[in-house]
């Protein structure tokens, strides 16, 4: 009988040990009384790394249980033969044949457990792959995916958690907005794999700009924040600070172009009071808003008087749209004079009355219009009120001088202005040689086909195109002999300062030297004083003149009366 019974044992034993091979992905190990190994099957050796020849005789301590569980797992294999009590089912890491953790769910079983020969067989479900998808989840819950940097949520998280750790009363907490001025555009004109690379340039320069103990986090598409804590008398942030303007000076290659993209940044501070960090993320994105609409390229720290300013510009932004039709534009005219006193040219400048608020000033809603894209609703009115005022001074038998419009670059690309444009030329009858366009380095620097290609258009027809505002931000002497420029427009900054700045005059004098071997016209912008007008005279003679001590921008009417009489002969000469 009890060989009968033996031989069932055997029996069942290698139908036991056959179903145990032959399962692929469950790794099945057998331990004697001592936990030397008696069994190991395929699934072992593809976790553990350790083949059959290799695992069979070795302690269960030795071979995969990692040095921190070494003695719960004697004491534990010791407590289930002497009194019965198995371990438990349980997710664990174990150890592979390269020394690194592998995460299983690990169950057991004693088999023959009250003769001599007890055997314990261990049955490890190989998790890794569970794990990496959920790693993955949390990657993708917690983290950008392109940039790798932490996300939205993952900055509140730490914000609320930081918020809740105890601090020294003289530390401060800093968040730092960071935006790029025009990502939109740079993914238009070059394409959203250029505008990707940007991104990416940019993130690698933000982290050399911060220590390694510094939190930074994608906000949004072209939004960055930086959390700093800095302690009493340091000047980290200070540092920080001109790290990243320096990042943001470096230009940027884009196809074969290097290109200058600038940063607009908000700063708030925080001196040890934890219940307001919210607000610090609050007012820090307010500032850089601020920082925006202020027309970009600049860092600001925040100060309370900027929610009042962004509701301000809420307001504004609100009621821009209706502006027109509730007849809340105008247009203005600066005469633009030549140095034998006589008005040749003038430029359109517009004045916007909100009911409410009273006159705006362009510096402040042209650039809060550029960041929203409504400057082309602006562009639009400007252009047809201006072509309107041309066939009115026309049709009273005036010789009108070209009137100069200010043009975004944004509307310059759009085939739809261009239409625009030459159907209230067609409709006037007004000559395209009365017209003059006003772009900004800002549009050129986009190098974009489509813009070169309706400047050329309108050139060709007669149109006169001026580069305004030259000297400022991207001053690049390259694209002036790409582009078909007419005019160059002096930025007043340099005119201000030339007579008493080496540099400015220097600037200015090269600019003058240029312009003639390059055929296009100088005109000096926001000549104030005798002393701009000197300077201007000494270096070039034939450079127009606009500014304060001619004319300030005037009615149409008062402006119909100068182009009559020319009546600054005496100012110039
Ligand atoms: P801008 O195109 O550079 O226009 C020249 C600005 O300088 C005008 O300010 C003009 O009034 C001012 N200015 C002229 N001479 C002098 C001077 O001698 N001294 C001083 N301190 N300032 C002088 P404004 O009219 O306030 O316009 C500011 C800016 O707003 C303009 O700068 C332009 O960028 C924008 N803007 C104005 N009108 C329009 C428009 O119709 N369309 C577009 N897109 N932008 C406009
Ligand atoms: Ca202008
Ligand atoms: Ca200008």
């Amino acid at each position: 009988m009890q060989d009968i019974d033996d031989c069932l044992i055997q029996q069942n034993d290698i139908h036991f040990r056959e179903l145990l091979t032959a399962l692929p992905n469950v790794s099945v190990q057998g331990y004697d009384k001592n936990r030397r190994v008696i069994y190991w099957n395929k699934a072992s050796e593809l976790l553990y790394g350790f083949s059959e020849e290799e695992a069979m005789g070795q302690l269960l301590e030795d071979l995969i249980i990692p040095d921190f569980m070494r003695q719960g797992v004697i004491e534990a294999h010791y407590a289930w033969l002497t009194s019965g009590e198995a371990i438990p089912a349980d997710e664990l890491e174990l150890k592979n044949k390269q020394g690194q953790l592998v995460p299983v769910y690990s169950s057991h079983v004693m088999l023959y457990q009250n003769t001599d020969s007890p055997e314990m067989y261990c049955v490890d479900v190989d998790l890794s792959s569970q794990r990496k998808k959920e790693k993955q989840v949390e990657f993708l819950t917690q983290y950008d995916k392109q940039t790798g940097l932490h996300n939205k949520e993952s900055l509140f998280q730490t914000v609320k958690i930081l918020a809740h750790q105890p601090r020294s009363e003289f530390d401060s907490r800093v968040a730092i907005f960071i935006g790029i001025d025009d990502l939109t555009q740079i993914n238009n004109v070059y394409g959203y794999e250029q505008g990707d690379k940007v991104i990416g340039q940019l993130v690698s320069r933000l982290k050399r700009c911060i220590e390694p103990t510094d939190f930074i986090a994608r906000y949004s598409g072209d939004v960055f924040v930086l959390l700093l804590t800095l302690n009493e008398h340091s000047d980290q942030l200070e540092h920080t600070i001109a790290r990243l303007r320096e990042a943001g000076r470096t230009p940027y290659r884009l196809k074969n172009d290097l290109k200058q993209v600038t940063m607009s940044a908000g700063i708030a501070v925080d001196v040890c009071d934890s219940e307001h960090d919210t607000d610090l993320l609050k007012n820090a994105e307010t500032a850089m808003n601020h920082a925006k609409n202020m027309g970009k390229n600049q860092y600001l720290f925040y100060q309370s008087e900027f929610d009042n300013q962004l509701q301000r510009s809420y307001t504004l932004l609100s009621s821009l749209t209706s502006a027109p039709e509730n007849d809340e534009f105008s247009l203005v005219y600066q005469p633009q004079f030549n140095q034998s006193g006589q008005v040749v040219s003038c430029e359109a400048l517009l004045r916007w009355y909100h009911p409410l608020l009273g006159n705006i000033s362009p510096a402040e809603f042209i650039p809060l219009a550029e960041s929203k894209n409504k400057i082309k609703l602006i562009d639009r009115w400007v252009t047809k009120a201006a072509i309107l005022q041309i066939k009115y001074w026309l049709q009273q038998g005036l010789d009108p001088v070209p009137v100069f419009i200010n043009v975004s670059g944004q509307s310059l690309c759009d085939i739809s202005f261009i239409n625009m444009l030459s159907s209230q030329v067609n409709e006037s009858g007004v000559p395209y040689s009365a017209i003059g366009i006003e772009i900004t380095e800002y549009a050129l620097i986009s190098e974009n086909d489509m813009l070169i290609q309706q400047i050329k258009w309108l050139q060709n027809r007669g149109v006169s195109i001026a580069l305004d505002d030259f000297g400022t931000g991207y001053s690049s002497l390259s694209y002036l002999t790409r582009f078909p420029l007419n005019f160059i427009k002096i930025d007043k900054s340099f005119v201000t300062n030339a007579p008493d700045n080496p540099q400015d005059a220097a600037v200015m004098k090269a600019i003058f030297a240029m312009s003639d071997s390059l055929d296009m016209k100088v005109i000096c912008e926001g000549v104030e004083t005798q002393k701009h007008l000197e300077f201007i005279k000494s270096q070039s003679r034939h450079s127009l003149l606009q500014g304060y001590l001619f004319s300030k921008p005037i009615a149409p009417t008062e402006f119909e009366n100068m182009i009559t009489t020319s009546n600054s002969e005496d100012v110039i000469n």
